[in-house]
């Protein structure tokens, strides 16, 4: 989660009195940075995958699997190998970090891969080397799995060793997640705690249930243990969103909650929902990231808003979490889990009451799809760089790149129209302006003034007493505490690190051949966007739908999603002569196409894939190489026919078929204990024969 600091973190009641300093030092800190790297270029393709992982304990006796805290002693000797090897002058293949449960892991390849198409072959060897190396830092009955959400975090004894959760005491408050599932860095609770206190409630996270054959309906879940020592006075607090509908006795102590629901306790749960109340429940999914340096600030400009188009069509792809707290959800999805773990927003800024005392209504969560496109932007390695744009205005057309109305000419590779921004984007106008004065172009300018809408959530004492000025902290605070599906990085100071993005939406896969393919397909993608000059733009409002889309359960199969019908800004490769854009057709006309139109291509859509391959038939490969790279890209395509299932879809079959399952949602502990032994020895075998998963 980036931006890790020692120091004792300050409660929000006090961060509260800073926030104003804070996003004054962060927009200093990034307009010198900007003023330093805007016109830098040459930059090679380098780029990086993350992996997140979990870590489970089997007890053979009992066959019970629990989320082991056993992860941080792994972390501390894989950091301890990482350190040493450095010191040693030696490279170390893995890079790893702490995240936000301790029963987590997060890697990273020890330095990015290169640029060329021959170094994503390293990919795979490099995945599986790190599974190797975090599974012989583990005891004998522990597992290291790469799964998006575990099936049932939150039920009874589900964390090794046991800690009951404690709603009344605990910081996250929590009746499903003790405190101590959180890492220990004092960063991850002052998040948790800051986040609760500025919305002025625990967080509440609502996942349609799947209704089986025999799930009772209306679908109501059992108050769970933690709750029955509750006092009436104590109920306020597990919701502080509202009191509860229903107390049996409000005299008694405890309460009798005989014959009482969990929606009857806490209005927030919702019935035929799966009820969700602290983060952990969204921070322990995991998920596949992959982070791409581009040449320039143009190009890095360019990737962003394009993958932004992205993000949806592989989230769907990549669909890995059917199960949550124990039940079979009906989405295959974690985005909206998370979105809603981390919503630090009031009842105001969600719009639930009358803005009084909030500066903003704002439409989004922390973590959510991006709201504004960045477009090329202006050639700043030109002499003169522009400066004092207004909002929504036009400018004078010194780039060539209108800004405020699409009929002005836009220069020959901007695809970018105004019309695309077609959000209720709230953003700071103190920000934007101070940006725009220090010279960031209208689009830059108003992204980070979106971004510092957000309040800082971490803050250290005594850090506001230090001289900041040569560093990045308050902006990369600022920055990293926005979690959207494309996240824009600024070069790194002191370091030969140059503008990247970052590609946010996968869930992490099974195995290391469906992680590596996930990443080199997304990979390849950056390619001929920029080889091809392909143009993904479609009005942001189509994306967010399809954001939505993407989470259902089976969406691969059973949706359609909007796309754009012209990909080829420039000349399309002769292959796909066809397939130009004709001054006849609207060249901004989008439909709705299947994932499989979209990624295999079909009469009317020339597919990702095949234009991939055309890119990599022109490329002057070996055929080992080639062979390589064509079982990744089959993979994708054949997950993307439906011929292949999601690992949603796999985890779900073997939920169903299992002969302990009774067609309730209900996912017990028997059927975990086998899951998990498919699943390790499918990541044991690196995935690449698994039926109806991989093969
Ligand atoms: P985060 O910002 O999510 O904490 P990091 O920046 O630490 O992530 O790393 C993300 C990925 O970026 C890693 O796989 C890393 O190898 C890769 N990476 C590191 N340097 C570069 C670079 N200059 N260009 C592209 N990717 C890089
Ligand atoms: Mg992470
Ligand atoms: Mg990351």
């Amino acid at each position: 989660m980036g931006w890790l600091t020692a120091g004792a973190p300050l409660s929000w009641t006090d961060i509260k009195q800073h926030t104003s300093p804070v996003r004054k030092r962060g927009i200093a800190q990034l307009l010198a940075l900007w003023d330093r790297e805007k016109t830098r270029s040459n930059d090679p393709h380098l780029w990086g995958d993350e992996i997140e992982y979990i870590v489970v304990s089997k007890d053979d006796s009992t066959r019970k699997v629990r989320l082991s805290l056993r992860a941080q002693d792994a972390l501390h000797k894989l950091e301890e190998l990482e350190a040493e090897a450095q010191a040693n002058g030696e490279a170390f293949a893995s890079s790893w970090k702490p995240e936000y449960a301790g029963y987590m892991l997060e890697s990273s390849p020890g330095s990015p891969y290169g640029s060329t198409l021959g170094d994503l072959t390293l990919v795979e060897p490099n995945m599986h080397k790190r599974r190797v190396l975090a599974q012989a830092c583990l005891g004998p009955n522990e597992t290291v799995l790469t799964m998006t959400s575990y099936p049932r975090l939150g039920t009874s004894g589900f964390m090794d060793p046991h800690v009951a959760p404690d709603p009344v005491n605990g910081a996250a408050r929590s009746l499903f997640i003790p405190d101590a599932a959180i890492t220990s860095h004092a960063r991850y609770l002052a998040l948790t705690t800051n986040i609760m206190h500025r919305r002025g409630s625990k967080v509440s996270i609502n996942v349609p249930v799947f209704i089986d054959n025999e799930t009772a309906w209306p679908f109501l879940e059992p108050i769970p243990h933690s709750a029955t020592t509750l006092s009436p006075e104590d109920i306020p607090g597990l919701s502080a969103v509202s009191p509860a509908r229903k107390t049996k006795t409000q005299s008694e102590h405890p309460m009798n909650l005989d014959g009482c629901t969990l929606s009857d306790l806490i209005p927030d749960a919702l019935p035929n929902h799966i009820f969700m109340d602290c983060m952990a429940f969204g921070c322990s999914c995991c998920c596949l990231q992959a982070t791409f340096q581009g040449e320039s600030l143009k190009e890095t400009r360019l990737l962003y808003d394009q993958l932004a188009v992205i993000a949806p069509i592989m989230l769907a792809l990549s669909a890995a979490a059917p199960i949550f707290r124990g039940y079979l959800a009906d989405v295959d999805c974690r985005w909206n889990v998370i979105a809603a773990s981390v919503d630090d927003r009031t009842k105001e800024e969600r719009g639930e009451e009358p803005q009084v005392s909030s500066q903003f209504y704002i439409p989004k969560s922390r973590y959510d799809s991006i709201s504004l496109y960045l477009s090329p932007g202006p050639d700043y390695s030109a002499a003169s760089t522009p400066s004092n744009r207004t909002a929504g205005g036009s400018t004078s057309s010194e780039d060539g790149c209108s800004m405020g109305d699409d009929t002005e000419t836009l220069r020959p590779d901007c695809f970018f129209k105004h019309k695309y921004n077609d959000l209720n984007v709230p953003y700071d106008y103190e920000t934007f302006r101070a940006l725009q004065d220090g010279g960031l172009d209208e689009f830059m300018a108003k992204h980070y003034a979106h971004l510092f809408i957000r309040d800082p959530l971490i803050l250290f004492e005594g850090s506001l007493e230090t001289d900041d000025s040569d560093s990045v902290g308050y902006f990369e605070g600022l920055q990293s505490t926005n979690w959207q599906t494309i996240r824009f990085k600024a070069p790194t100071p002191g370091m030969p690190i140059g503008w990247r993005v970052e590609f946010r939406s996968m869930e992490v896969q099974l195995t290391d051949f469906e992680n590596a393919a996930y990443a080199i397909f997304v990979a390849l993608l950056t390619r001929v966007i920029i080889s091809y000059d392909l143009n993904f733009y479609l009005p942001l409002s189509k994306v967010d739908e399809n954001m939505q889309r993407a989470q259902t359960r089976a969406a691969v199969t059973q949706q359609a999603f909007w796309f754009r019908n012209n990909i080829f800004g420039g000349v399309p490769p002769p292959r796909f002569a066809s397939f130009a854009c004709t001054s006849e057709k609207d060249s901004d006309e989008a439909r709705q196409l299947t994932i499989n139109e979209i990624i295999n291509g079909s009469g009317a859509f020339p597919g990702l894939v095949p234009i991939i391959e055309s890119y990599l038939d022109s490329a002057d490969l070996d055929s080992a190489t080639r062979t390589e790279l064509s079982a990744y890209l089959a993979l994708i395509a054949r997950r993307a026919s439906g011929e292949l299932m999601t690992a949603a879809g796999y985890i779900r079959k073997f939920v169903h078929e299992h002969p302990e399952y009774r067609n309730d949602s209900v996912v017990s502990d028997s059927i975990m204990w086998d899951l998990v032994q498919r699943l390790e020895s499918m990541a044991e075998s690196g995935g690449r024969s698994v039926p109806g998963l991989t093969a």
